[in-house]
């Protein structure tokens, strides 16, 4: 782990998910590897409040596909 590392990257449920995802890595390299004071997750996470799952690095959600209904 790097000095510039986010101290949370062990226990966010978000930092896998960026980790591994070609088209969200641009969050790792900007937030979770340099910038992580300025993250939105990590703000919330600081300051003792409630962070949502699918709240990204930018304060945007993360949209998630839902399963058919069709069954
Ligand atoms: S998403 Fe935010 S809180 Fe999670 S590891 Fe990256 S910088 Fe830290």
């Amino acid at each position: 782990m790097a000095s510039q590392d986010c101290p949370h990257m062990g226990t966010c449920p978000m930092y896998p998910v960026i980790k591994l995802s070609g088209s969200l890595k641009v969050w790792q390299t900007r937030y979770c590897q340099a910038a992580y004071a300025e993250c939105a997750r990590h703000k919330l996470s600081v300051a003792g409040q409630r962070v949502p799952q699918t709240l990204m690095p930018n304060g945007a959600y993360l949209k998630l596909a839902r399963a058919s209904s069709a069954e």
